[in-house]
């Protein structure tokens, strides 16, 4: 099969790669039959992700079709569809049973990461029965594609964690795939204003279309003098970190208003000042979280209902042979205006 590698920092290839085996009594082999690119992906290629090992196939969302399963897999079948969850939990270890399925003793994110993914013909998923969903008939695959990461990293680890409530105000510093998908399921909570914060005025103007309130060019001046100029001097209720930078992380810590939430979504790479001399008496709480993908079926359930369309995200298409093209592009995405990107196999 054709197989999408991480060879080492800055060094990646299509290769042919033998069709994985069930290896566990828990796994099933899926058939990909779309998958797409994440940001994360990006930085394992850089070599800023240590768990991922060369040779690697990287991906970890898509959906696709059972081609055979374990012995112990009893909630799905060969030919059944079904939506690939970027977190892989055994549903039994003490973190799992605590909903904490991103700290899975035996899973959490490994699929792309420890384990080959989703970039692939074909991908070998452990846990199955706790880490697949079935795919309702007649739903929008591509738009499911979107469930299967973002829309569950932005709506747990900024919606959620961050508070956002009914009359509220929130501020998202990152305009990027995670950072719209906050914009979308903040809109669950009917907060009073959602501002938008990036530097790429391509990607405000999608922001503006999807919801936000108000948007900021961060670079055209001061944007927490100007995030705060639109909420009448105090700053937000909710400010979202989705960039994952020390800059954008402070720009949260100056718009927080006394008694909000910072929420971290961005991965850091490197460390960020703590600002405790100005917010120790600011009643302020910083939560962070890598997805659980617990909200996956209710997510499913809101997209179904057309609630929200997160179709709206996807501005290219590539097949599976075209990968390297699709990585030029969702990498250059400043001018080539690209968010998601499906990857049809
Ligand atoms: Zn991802
Ligand atoms: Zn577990």
């Amino acid at each position: 099969m054709k197989a999408f590698v991480y060879q080492g920092p800055g060094r990646k290839a299509l290769e042919d790669r033998a069709i994985p085996a069930i290896a566990a009594p828990g796994d099933a082999v899926v058939r990909v039959v779309k998958t797409t690119i994440c940001g994360t992906d990006l930085h394992i290629l850089k070599g800023d992700v240590p768990t991922c090992a060369p040779g690697r196939i990287l991906g970890h969302e898509g959906v696709g079709v059972i081609d055979q399963v374990g012995a112990g897999v009893t909630a799905f079948h060969a030919g059944d569809r079904v939506l690939i969850s970027c977190i892989s939990a055994c549903g039994k270890c003490e973190y799992c049973r605590r909903g904490m399925y991103s700290h899975c003793t035996t899973g959490g994110w490994i699929l792309g990461n420890a384990i080959d993914g989703t970039q692939a013909e074909y991908v070998r998923i452990p846990h199955a029965d706790t880490s697949l969903y079935p795919i309702p008939a007649g739903a929008d695959e591509e738009a499911l594609v979107m469930l299967s990461d973002i829309l569950p990293t932005g709506f747990e680890c900024g919606v959620l964690n961050g508070k956002v409530a009914p009359g509220s105000t929130v501020a998202i510093v990152g305009a990027g795939p995670i950072g719209l998908a906050a914009l979308l399921t903040a809109q669950f909570y009917s907060p009073a204003a959602i501002v938008m914060v990036d530097f790429d005025d391509n990607r405000l103007a999608v922001a503006k279309r999807f919801g936000a309130t108000a948007t900021v060019n961060a670079g055209s001046g001061n944007a927490a003098d100007a995030v705060r100029k639109l909420t009448g001097g105090s700053g937000v209720d909710t400010a979202i970190e989705a960039v994952g930078v020390p800059g954008s992380f402070e720009t949260c810590e100056d718009i927080v208003a006394p008694g909000g939430t910072i929420a971290n979504v961005g991965v850091h790479g490197v460390k960020v000042d703590l600002h405790l001399e100005r917010l120790w008496s600011h009643n302020i709480t910083i939560t962070t979280r890598l997805v659980d993908t617990a909200t996956t079926p209710m997510l499913l359930k809101t997209v179904q209902s057309h609630k929200i369309d997160p179709k709206c995200m996807i501005t290219h298409h590539f097949t599976l042979d075209r990968i390297l093209d699709a990585y030029e592009t969702f990498a250059n995405a400043a001018s080539t205006h690209a968010l998601k990107v499906i990857i049809d196999v």
